[in-house]
């Protein structure tokens, strides 16, 4: 695997953005056939009991260190495993070990109200809607229409009583609900860099150094609503499947300067392989403060994602 196998302009920030000694096992990562993470729906179904199923089924799922309900199969069993009848039930979704950090940063509390600002097709959604044991009240946001129903039919298919949805910009959320919420999750829209994979030029098609900046703007208002969405005290998560500084450290950056004191990051210790947050991009210097956000680097089983946990701490009214 080498550089040359990636757009030039995203390799060439690649070598910036990551320290030299972890470059090649992230190229690696690239070009790997993921093997398939899936969590089980305590909503649906009890865990001992699925896992019994699956073993009769001929799978062999191995555990995951930091969470009791995150499971493992080779790639192989990807189709055994959505053709058994617990998939077909909604008692286990699959979701990347990296997609299920965001929830577990946040920590939805049963009883809470929490918003999920940008949800389809709402892996997240459903995960937070179990740890809060289906109680207190989701409201998940997502603006664009066929994914807004397949969040719909995600939500019923997964047990979610809890979720109101609503098909509307993110943008305009904070104002029409300020400081309503005890917890937010921003799992912003991204250039979605650490979804490319040399096995697919598909995955790599539309990016350029311009969507970077595009995608980069919406972000920073999107996250200036979902701050206005939180009640003082609240907890906030935002996160990308992006590399790059523009959507991950210069919007939290351009966040603290606007609303200074208003908001902290907090640090955000995780149980995977991650770098600090960078406090320098093309020369700038960024707020100390970033450093306290994680950059998860990816390999043959996590995808490559990036998380910061904000708290409230003044009203922004
Ligand atoms: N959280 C989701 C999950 O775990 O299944 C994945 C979210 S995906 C990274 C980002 C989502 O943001 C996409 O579904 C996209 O359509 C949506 N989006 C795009 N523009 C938006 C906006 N202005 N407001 C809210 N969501 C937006």
């Amino acid at each position: 695997m080498t550089l040359a196998s990636l757009p030039a302009a995203f390799a060439d920030r690649l070598t910036r953005i990551l320290p030299a000694d972890q470059l090649p096992g992230v190229l690696a990562s690239f070009a790997a056939v993921k093997d398939v993470a899936f969590r089980i729906n305590t909503l649906k179904a009890d865990p001992d009991r699925v896992l019994t199923a699956l073993r009769a089924a001929g799978l062999d799922p191995r555990p995951v260190s930091w969470s009791p309900l995150a499971w493992v199969l080779p790639a192989a069993d990807k189709r055994a495993l959505t053709e058994t009848p617990a998939f077909y039930a909604g008692e286990i979704y699959i979701q990347n070990l990296a997609s299920q950090l965001a929830p577990w940063v946040l920590d939805p509390q049963p009883g809470e109200m929490v918003l999920d600002l940008a949800a389809a097709p709402g892996g997240k959604t459903c995960q937070m809607a179990a740890m809060m044991a289906n109680q207190g009240q989701i409201s998940a946001v997502e603006p664009v229409r066929d994914r807004y129903f397949r969040l719909k039919n995600n939500l019923e298919q997964q047990g979610v009583s809890i979720a109101r949805t609503y098909q509307k910009d993110g943008r305009a959320v904070g104002a029409l609900v300020p400081e309503r919420f005890d917890r937010v999750l921003l799992d912003a829209p991204c250039s979605s860099e650490a979804r490319f994979d040399l096995n697919d030029a598909s995955s790599m098609a539309h990016w350029s150094p311009a969507k970077v900046r595009e995608v980069a703007h919406k972000q920073k208002r999107l996250l200036l609503s979902a701050i206005h969405a939180l009640k003082p005290g609240g907890v906030l998560v935002y996160s990308t499947c992006s590399f790059a500084p523009e959507e991950n450290e210069c919007i939290l950056h351009a966040t603290l300067r606007s609303l200074g004191d208003a908001v902290q990051l907090e640090a955000v210790s995780l149980p995977v392989a991650h770098q600090p947050g960078l406090t320098e991009w093309d020369g700038k210097a960024l707020n100390p403060a970033v450093a306290h956000s994680v950059r998860v680097l990816p390999d043959a089983l996590i995808d490559g994602f990036f998380l910061a946990r904000l708290v409230k701490r003044q009203s922004t009214r």
